[in-house]
């Protein structure tokens, strides 16, 4: 919705948006020669068969839960999943008892920036906190689906790929592909189609695989955007405003981000190109999801194969007032943006958005309906400001995705398998069975029962187990900075 995402954003654009040098903390200054995985600080277990038995599974492809499970990694793979009492494990295999817990496959987030922004120090890359805070949380793949800057981005990934730094797999994306009157003055406000078909290639050329095209964009500039990478064989998505969705939809785009509140197309009096303002903050009073203009939204995106990205924990900014307090925000903040976020989560405990909140439901609602429809639901955090930071974001995430109504296996499905298959990577990871890549997620407690995956204790990337506590102390007070 634009009052949400404009309160969010609004505080990204008042900012002083001033550039910095990056110094010694950016991945060129890693020395492609420094310590492999097994010397991190950040590995508790780097040994090549391991297995976690008497676990529950969730395996990502919403099937229920299954109690006293058995999972055995070897090289980096899942190498067999079943019953703790039929289950072999390999001789030499490190064995983790683990009554108690419940893992799931590495969570795909799909909306999973790579920066912060905050009045503090204005919108920076979070090139050190983000990739440690995303794998302590269990994010083991990120779509950065909108980029401050590419380069960074793909620096980052190469020294994960190298072993020199810990982090999620990254899929890169582009800078936005923004209309004119941006409101952000670190995008580029392209001219012309033609302007959107060259900055596409561009970065399609530099390996870019996936665009965010951007609120003020218009018809012919997204439909030249779509077209152009589509010749490179990219995809494209879009946190959409002066266009609706099935206009989008119509142009051949991959997938849409936010969901309901960004779709301008039930606004009265939208006009073509032109991204309208929120006249009145109860506009979704009226709007019925089972309605027929909802419908034919729904119906359109689902013929057309296009995924849909749910960002709640993003949304529910605009409902401040609802937000629960998660202390670990103000450890990983740095004091000063703490000092700020704390000021403002106090003011919202006390705010009336009651209008936000029916919205909000509405938005739950709409993700329900896509999805009953027979729509591909995927997840991401979008932390990209105040109480919305890496991780801790898809961990809300979980948790709204259960108040919306998605059982808890089916949440899981939502942030890990539908993830994968948006990203076309389905094959490799996103659950879990064998032969897949043991991107492996632990947490204390029963996640079916008691719908929560904030208590992650140990997480697997291709087999390798970080140490949760060390990722997330070694990132105190640096969201904001770094
Ligand atoms: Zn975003």
């Amino acid at each position: 919705m634009r009052y949400v995402l404009r309160h969010s954003w609004a505080v990204l654009a008042t900012i002083a948006l001033a550039g910095f040098a990056w110094g010694a903390t950016g991945a060129r200054a890693q020395s492609p020669a420094a310590a492999p995985h097994a010397r991190s600080p950040f590995v508790s277990i780097d040994t090549a068969v391991v297995a976690l038995e008497h676990v529950t599974v969730i395996d990502g492809t919403g099937a229920a839960a299954r109690a006293d499970q058995t999972v055995v990694i070897e090289q980096g793979k899942i190498q067999s999943v079943g019953p703790s009492g039929t289950a072999t494990v390999p001789g030499g295999a490190r064995v983790l008892d683990l009554p108690g817990h419940t893992v799931i496959p590495g969570i795909v987030g799909l909306h999973d920036h790579m920066y912060y922004g905050s009045s503090v120090a204005g919108t920076r890359s979070m090139l050190t906190s983000y990739p440690r805070l995303f794998l302590a949380a269990g994010v083991t793949t990120i779509r950065t689906t909108g980029s401050l800057d590419p380069y960074q981005e793909m620096n980052v990934r190469a020294a994960i790929e190298r072993g020199t730094i810990v982090g999620p797999d990254i899929i890169v994306s582009g800078p936005y592909v923004q209309g004119r009157n941006s409101s952000v003055s670190w995008m580029h406000e392209l001219g012309s189609p033609d302007d959107a078909r060259r900055l596409v290639r561009y970065w399609s050329e530099e390996g870019v695989p996936w665009f965010k095209a951007y609120t003020q964009i218009t018809r012919d500039e997204l439909r030249a955007a779509i077209d152009e990478a589509h010749r490179h064989g990219m995809k494209v998505t879009a946190h959409l405003c002066s266009v609706g969705f099935r206009e989008a939809v119509d142009m051949g785009i991959d997938n849409l981000e936010h969901g309901l509140l960004t779709d301008t197309e039930f606004w009265p009096g939208k006009q073509p190109d032109v991204c309208p303002v929120a006249s009145d903050s109860a506009q979704y009073d009226n709007l019925d999801i089972d309605g027929p203009d909802v419908r034919r939204t729904i119906a359109d995106m689902v013929s057309h194969h296009v995924a849909m990205t749910s960002t709640l924990a993003v949304f529910e900014l605009g409902s401040p007032s609802r937000i629960p307090l998660d202390p670990r925000l103000y450890e990983a903040l740095a004091p000063a943006a703490a000092t700020v976020v704390r000021a403002w989560y106090d003011t919202a405990q006390h705010k009336n958005d009651h209008a936000e909140r029916v919205a909000f439901g509405k938005a739950m609602a709409f993700e329900r309906a896509f999805v009953k429809a027979g729509g591909l639901l995927a997840a991401g955090s979008d932390p990209c400001c105040l109480t919305e930071i890496a991780g801790y974001g898809d961990q809300r995430n979980f948790e709204l995705l259960n108040e919306a109504g998605f059982t808890p296996e089916q949440a899981v499905q939502i942030m890990t398998s539908n993830g994968a298959k948006v990203l076309g990577i389905g094959d490799r990871v996103g659950t879990i069975a064998s032969g897949k890549q043991a991107d492996l997620v632990v947490v204390d407690g029963d996640v079916a029962s008691h719908p929560s995956i904030r208590n992650v204790t140990l997480v697997f990337r291709r087999g390798i187990g970080y140490d949760v506590a060390a990722l997330t102390t070694s990132v105190r007070g640096m969201v904001g900075l770094k």
